[in-house]
């Protein structure tokens, strides 16, 4: 009999929590991921980005249990399809896989989880995304918090010290499954092509979470972790990191309570994937100018540090927090445009895309979220350029035609009538 550990959003054999106890708790544990096609088919890009990031990790991963005497299965199919096929296969007692807080993946488990207990397999999931999930950073009351603050009061409150603490599936790979390698499927074969990009690597330097508060804010410096991608992808442990961070910078594990945060909002309020959490917000009356929409997409608008966010965005898959901010604010309140417009857009590009950060970062900015930047907060992105890129050397690097006149006459709209008109619409509906 084996045991099936399935692999989602956490590509590493170390410090994984499902996989250590699958290795600890039963033998013969065979690894298995789908990559599924009722996600991958809804991709435009046939070269995203994201996929070679997966195959890549999976890569490395596979070479890991076959160094080890055992090997993983992958499939490409919708794991609705793909579980009966495994479980005529094999003998398999159980299946066990860490948590995803999506409401596509909630669905998905539950759905799997039922085909298991109809063959009388175990369906066993944990926790592992995160630091705390769901309901164990509640009110006294029980209700959930939609203030960080006091949900990160709470959350120091609720660490009892073995939090961080690291699983060590590495070093049980013994109890694996022993079998032949088995077949990959390659992104061609899967209808993909390689995209190959720069990726930060997954070590983060002591040093740089040491100067991290004084130098979060600024593009043009590498003054943040570029975590973003190998936590979504679990390519590394939450646990270590904000073990990390407890040690070395307050202000970065700030940043992962927010993390935590976010997942724990999504997991209360599936709704607001596609609604406001203030639905109030909804019923504003936006623009949703089409055309200004694609000149926002493309960093056409004429203002240099959105279209260097944006153009940072298109060529690389990846922009810095400051500036989806101001870029965020931009598209919501200069332009008028929903916030769902803009969060689809990050969706498709983002490598680091994860739907509860995302979903929270444009709330956030649009002031339809649950603990938002006031709708009155316009950010000016001139101020914030005098800010944040005093020396003109992110906007330099991505929109080195910034200073021609021709760029400057072309601002889609003035940044005080944007200001008031974004006002006047706001308080019109909220009053
Ligand atoms: P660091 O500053 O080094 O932070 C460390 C880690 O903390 C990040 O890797 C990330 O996992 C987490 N984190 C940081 N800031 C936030 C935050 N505000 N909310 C939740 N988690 C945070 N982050 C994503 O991971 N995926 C997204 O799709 C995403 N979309 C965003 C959209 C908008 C409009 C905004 C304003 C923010 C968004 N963020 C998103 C949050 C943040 O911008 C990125 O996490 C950060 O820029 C990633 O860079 P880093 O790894 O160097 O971050």
């Amino acid at each position: 009999k084996i045991t099936l550990f399935w692999h989602r959003r956490d590509l590493r054999t170390d410090d994984n929590h499902g996989l250590y106890r699958a290795l600890t708790e039963k033998e013969n544990v065979l690894p298995l991921f789908i990559f599924d096609r009722n996600i991958l088919d809804e991709l435009e890009d046939r070269a995203d980005r994201r996929v070679t990031f997966i195959h890549d990790a999976l890569s490395e991963i596979k070479e890991t249990y076959e160094n080890n005497g055992g090997s993983i299965i992958v499939k490409y199919g919708t794991p609705e399809d793909i579980f009966p096929e495994i479980l005529s296969e094999y003998n398999v007692e159980a299946v066990y896989t860490n948590r995803d807080y999506e409401p596509y993946a909630k669905d998905r488990d539950e759905n799997i989880g039922q085909i298991c207990k109809d063959k009388n397999v175990e369906f066993k999931t944990f926790k592992d995304h995160v630091i705390f999930e769901k309901d164990e950073v509640v009110k006294k009351d029980g209700g959930w918090y939609s203030v960080f603050s006091p949900y990160k009061r709470m959350w120091f409150n609720t660490l009892k010290g073995n939090e961080f603490d690291t699983y060590w599936s590495s070093k049980n790979l013994d109890k694996l499954y022993r079998s032949d390698p088995l077949d990959m499927p390659s992104l061609k074969d899967m209808g993909f092509e390689r995209k190959d990009d720069h990726i930060p690597s997954s070590r983060v330097d002591d040093e740089l979470l040491k100067n991290y508060s004084d130098k979060r804010d600024i593009p043009s410096v590498r003054g943040t972790s570029r975590l973003s991608v190998h936590l979504r992808f679990g390519t590394v442990s939450i646990r270590k990191m904000a073990k990390k961070g407890k040690a070395l910078s307050g202000s970065w594990l700030n940043e992962l309570i927010w993390r935590d945060f976010y997942q724990m909002i999504l997991h209360f309020n599936p709704q607001i994937v596609t609604t406001s959490f203030r639905p109030e917000y909804d019923k504003i009356n936006w623009r949703n100018n089409e055309e200004e929409f694609e000149k926002w997409c493309k960093g056409e608008t004429g203002y240099p540090i959105v279209d260097a966010g944006m153009r940072e965005l298109n060529e690389t898959g990846f922009m810095h927090n400051r500036v989806r901010m101001i870029v965020a604010s931009f598209l919501t309140k200069h332009l008028l445009v929903h916030w769902t417009w803009g969060e689809q857009y990050f969706a498709k590009k983002l490598i680091d895309y994860e739907l509860a950060s995302n979903n929270g970062g444009w709330q956030w900015a649009a002031g339809s979220g649950c603990d938002a930047a006031p709708y009155f907060r316009v950010f000016n992105p001139e101020l914030q350029t005098k800010k944040f890129d005093p020396d003109l050397k992110y906007i330099n690097k991505w929109v080195p035609e910034f200073q021609e006149l021709d760029y400057q006459q072309k601002r889609i709209v003035e940044h005080k009538f944007a200001r008031e008109r974004a006002l006047e619409t706001y308080k019109s509906t909220l009053k």
